[in-house]
């Protein structure tokens, strides 16, 4: 190889070797990405606030005779405590706060919405 084509080789290289250094720098800054990643923690029915209330996952399984002030057909999804986007199966709850709650479920902290 002579002497211009072998400094050309050389160029070429170290351009592609920055091409793909810059490359792989750009892919780290990339946020990482998930359906869940930025979703805080369901409320567990456990959760001693979640118990206090009478929390439960579906408003079907409310035990009526110690919430006899449930309502058939209220849900967090008509509760005016619910915060977030309308139709996500969980969204925040002004009194639960850091979690999220079924939009299915209920507790006797529930309050229609005006
Ligand atoms: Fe659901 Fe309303 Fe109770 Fe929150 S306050 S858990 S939205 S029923």
């Amino acid at each position: 190889m002579n002497r211009p084509r072998l400094l050309d080789a050389v160029v070429r290289r170290r351009a592609l070797l920055k091409t793909l250094a810059m490359a792989a720098g750009s892919a780290a800054l990339l946020p990482v990405s998930g359906p869940r990643a930025a979703e805080p923690a369901h409320l567990n029915v456990k959760d001693p606030a979640a118990v206090a209330l009478g929390y439960v996952e579906d408003a079907s399984h409310v035990d009526v005779k110690k919430y006899p002030a449930y309502a058939k057909g209220s849900t967090c999804e008509n509760c005016s405590q619910l915060q977030g986007t309308a139709g996500a199966a969980y969204r925040p709850c002004e009194l639960f706060p850091g979690k999220v709650v079924s939009a299915r479920g209920w507790c006797s902290g529930w309050a229609a919405e005006l």
